[in-house]
């Protein structure tokens, strides 16, 4: 076995993001009016570059009016997003298309898993209904 053909190989491959990709992501912080993602990617041979977070804005969460964010997403939520844009502030990112959106979520309150395969999510362990805007993996 040729050794340093297999370290090369084993080098995470760089990915740069731009407009139009749909990447993962962990959700930092959430306000009323945004969301803070975490930019990541489920693909343990690539890393994102420039590893970086960005803002996905109340209004583009889905198609209906949501009066807050933290109405369907929760922080520590994985979600499935399409960059929109890039200014010098950083990135902007959609839910709001057909599988876009979460895609893993804990209980807010008891942590424990939610199945989000069902039109009315609901914690089994503590029973609180937790809406999200639910994306496909
Ligand atoms: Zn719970």
């Amino acid at each position: 076995m040729n050794q340093e053909k297999k370290i090369i190989e084993n080098i995470p491959k760089k990915k740069i993001i731009k407009e139009g990709d749909i990447v993962f992501g962990k959700v930092l912080n959430v306000t009323d009016k945004i969301a803070i993602i975490e930019l990541q990617t489920t693909n343990k041979n690539q890393v994102l570059t420039p590893s970086t977070t960005a803002i996905l804005f109340v209004s583009n969460i889905t198609n209906e009016y949501v009066e807050k964010a933290s109405d369907l997403i929760k922080k520590d939520d994985i979600v499935k997003v399409l960059i929109t844009e890039k200014d010098k502030y950083g990135y902007k990112v959609t839910t709001n298309n057909d599988g876009l959106g979460v895609v893993k979520a804990n209980c807010f309150k008891c942590k424990k898993p939610l199945n989000l395969n069902t039109t009315q999510i609901k914690c089994l362990y503590c029973k609180t209904l937790q809406p999200r805007k639910v994306g496909k993996m």
